[in-house]
Order: structure tokens, then C-alpha cells, then sequence
């Protein structure tokens, strides 16, 4: 990593806490009944009726960071799955069907198994595939896709009732029944969480910035896999008063900032620091992004289960190019962005389709440039390291001639 970089203290909270989320879950018994989940599914209800979670995506992503996703995922391409499909979806249906070479063993065992399809299609394919293999119960929460801005109230009831159902479902597997008090609990906790990561990421408005996006998609893994807990808001208060110090001191994440850029889509895991590096010793510094920021949109707990449906309904890439157009607008203005990079990831369509046409919209409403990088989040197979730079340098060579 560049030495222009510097490096949160908070990161040491964030091993400690992250490895003890994966040993206790590791543990058999100590956290039954177990539901592995999708990043986007209504975790506040689980916790309220006593379920444990985890989540295959951040596996995924794990394994990414290791540069152990290939042959995790040639494993479930030697059975039949296509080497097109997510790289979250093939490493975790390969340390499925091959634990003992898979990073910590895979995941433990689930009881239950819950999806929802705000985030893609591919979820309800890749979960059916679990259901069959591992013979556990699927809940599928249908979201529906929303092309116009704003959140029709029919749909709000349609996915409100399949909350309904999932609560019913649950107790139907598992004997658990919503406590409404720790329900309540978890939608503050959840709240208070969501709340901080937004503040904790507005203030990266300050010139310079106090995060770049390494620390972003390090520091987002306690909102996806803990919301809802007090783990989450503790570690989010510390991180707060670490980036609030930051910019009262002035300091940026980067030594010299010289751009502000926005990020889109998924990180490339595997090459996390080594590909940033290349920005920050350029002066380059992520300001932004648009994966990071799905998290921060708070539940309305006047109805807690019609709320729980309106935000898990609205997730970013559940909504129309026009509304993701308008959304990164504002993100450009209010964080002073000179330029935005697109990832185009390979493995997932839902967020790459379109990013030409968000491109050239986001360009023409702000006045600013776009670079378009093609690679994979987890699938080093897919990531071509010269022409990458190539083409970072060539953008860079645009943002210093203007
Ligand atoms: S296709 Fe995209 S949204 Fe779906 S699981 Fe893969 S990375 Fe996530």
C-alpha cells in the first residue's frame, strides 16, 4: 500500500470484531437456529424472533479479498455452474460442495435459508441450488423491481405481507415467535448503526477527505453483517470520532489530495490496496461510492414492517437508471467529485448494465468525466492488469489537463 495512505486505528477493532462474528458462528450450537441470508434481507425481523445470520455474499467477498475465489469457484464450474454467474455465488456453492478447501472451512451449516431478490435474480437461483443441496427450508422475498421513482403504496403492502409470511414461516421451522420488544430493540440498534455510517460517511464532504474508498469497503462489513446489534453501533461510534478528529485536524486519508473521486459499484477485493494505490499516488482519493452508501437508509418504525418494506424495497440497484442518474448527481455535487470510475463488473449485471448510459448522463448534468474499468470483484481470471493501468493513467493524464 502507498505510503501516501493513512491508516485508521479503528481497523484493529474492526479484525477483532469481525473474527469473533465468524468464530461464534463457527461454534455448532451456540448460535442455532442459524439462517444464511442475502445482503439485502430484513435481518431485524430474524434477530427479533432470536435467528442467527450470516451472510454468503460477505463469504464471497472474504474469499475474494484472499485471492482463494478461483478454485472455490472452478469447483462449482466443474459441476455445471457457468462461469458467467456471480463469483459470489460459484466461491460459495464451491465451498459448499468442497468445505475442507475452502477458507475457514465454509460457512457453518444453516437451518434456515432466507433471500430476497432486491438485490438481482441471481440470488433466487444460487439459494434455490442451496435449498436442494443442503435440504433446509427457502423463504423467497420478492421485491419488486422499481421503474419509476418513487415507491408505489401497492408495492410497499406486497412485500409488507411477505414480511408477514416470513415471520409465520419462521416460527412454522424453527418454534420462534417475534418478540416485540426485541424487535423493537434491533430496529433501533439497526437505526443507530444505519445512522452513523451515514454521518460517518457525509463527512467525507471535508476537503481533504478523511476516507478514501479502501476504507469504506473495509469499515461497511459490521452495517451489512451486523446491523441491528450493539457490536455494530459501538464499532461505528469509535470509527465516527476517528473521522470527526480527522477533519478537524485537517488530515485526509490520502497525504495530498489533489482529486475527488466517486467509486461505482462492488470493489475488486483482490486487489483492494493495489489498485488505489495507483489513485492515491496520484493524489486521487475516493470520496465516495455508491455501494457503501446502499446501507444507509434508515426504517420508519411508526409501522416497523411497512417501514422494514419501504428500505428494503428502495435498495439502490432495485431502482430505475433514472433514479440511480439522479442519486449519483447528488453524490457528484455535494462531495465536489472531478471524476467517477465504473467498475463493470462481470459478475454483477444488476449493478454494470447501464453504467455507459449513467455515464454519460451523470457527465452531462455535472461536467464531469467517467472512466469505465473492466474486471470481476473475486474472479482474478478476469482482471487484465496492464490495460487497467493503462487506462487509469490515461484518465489521470485528463483530470490533471483540466
Ligand atoms: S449478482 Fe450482484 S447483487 Fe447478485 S449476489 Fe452477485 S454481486 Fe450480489
Amino acid at each position: 500500500m502507498s505510503r501516501r495512505y493513512r491508516k485508521l486505528a479503528t481497523s484493529k477493532d474492526l479484525t477483532h470484531l469481525m473474527t469473533r462474528y465468524y468464530a461464534t458462528r463457527k461454534v455448532v450450537g451456540k448460535v442455532r437456529p442459524l439462517a444464511w441470508v442475502t445482503s439485502g434481507a430484513p435481518v431485524e425481523i430474524l434477530i427479533g424472533m432470536g435467528v442467527a445470520t450470516v451472510y454468503p455474499e460477505n463469504y464471497g467477498a472474504l474469499v475474494g479479498a484472499q485471492r482463494a475465489a478461483v478454485p472455490l469457484a472452478q469447483v462449482a464450474e466443474e459441476q455445471g455452474y457457468s462461469p458467467d454467474l456471480c463469483s459470489y455465488a460459484r466461491c460459495h456453492v464451491g465451498s459448499v460442495l468442497d468445505p475442507r478447501n475452502a477458507p475457514q472451512g465454509g460457512l457453518p451449516k444453516p437451518d434456515l435459508l432466507v433471500a430476497c431478490n432486491n438485490i438481482c435474480g441471481t440470488v433466487i437461483k444460487w439459494y434455490q441450488a442451496l435449498a436442494q443441496e443442503l435440504n433446509v427450508p427457502l423463504f423467497l422475498l420478492d421485491a419488486p423491481y422499481q421503474h419509476e421513482p418513487g415507491l408505489p403504496h401497492h408495492a410497499v403492502q406486497y412485500v409488507a405481507s411477505q414480511l408477514e409470511e416470513l415471520i409465520a414461516w419462521v416460527t412454522r421451522h424453527t418454534g420462534r415467535h417475534l418478540n416485540e420488544k426485541k424487535f423493537a430493540q434491533t430496529l433501533k440498534l439497526s437505526n443507530e448503526a444505519v445512522t452513523l455510517w451515514r454521518e460517518i460517511r457525509e463527512l467525507c464532504q471535508a476537503r481533504p477527505s478523511p476516507l478514501n474508498a479502501p476504507d469504506l469497503f473495509l469499515t461497511m462489513a459490521p452495517i451489512v453483517v451486523l446491523r441491528g446489534t450493539r457490536d455494530a453501533v459501538t464499532f461505528y461510534r469509535k470509527l465516527k470520532t476517528e473521522v470527526e478528529e480527522r477533519v478537524a485536524r485537517g488530515e485526509g486519508s490520502i497525504f495530498e489530495e489533489r482529486y475527488r473521486l466517486l467509486w461505482d459499484n462492488i470493489a475488486i477485493w483482490y486487489q483492494l490496496f493495489r489498485l488505489f494505490s495507483l489513485f492515491i499516488d496520484a493524489g486521487a482519493c475516493f470520496v465516495v461510492d455508491t455501494y457503501t452508501n446502499a446501507w444507509s437508509v434508515s426504517v420508519d418504525t411508526d409501522d416497523p414492517i411497512l417501514g422494514l418494506a419501504r428500505t428494503y424495497a428502495m435498495v439502490y440497484i432495485n431502482q430505475s437508471l433514472q433514479a440511480r442518474a439522479e442519486l449519483m448527481t447528488d453524490l457528484v455535487e455535494r462531495f465536489s467529485v472531478d471524476g467517477m470510475v465504473f467498475h463493470s463488473n462481470r459478475s454483477c449485471k444488476p449493478y454494470s448494465l447501464g453504467q455507459y448510459e449513467l455515464l454519460e448522463q451523470v457527465s452531462q448534468r455535472t461536467g464531469v468525466p467517467g472512466l469505465i474499468l473492466e474486471a470481476d470483484m473475486c474472479d482474478t481470471r478476469l482482471y487484465a492488469e496492464e490495460p487497467i493501468k493503462n487506462r487509469i493513467q490515461a484518465f489521470l493524464d485528463l483530470l490533471e489537463a483540466r
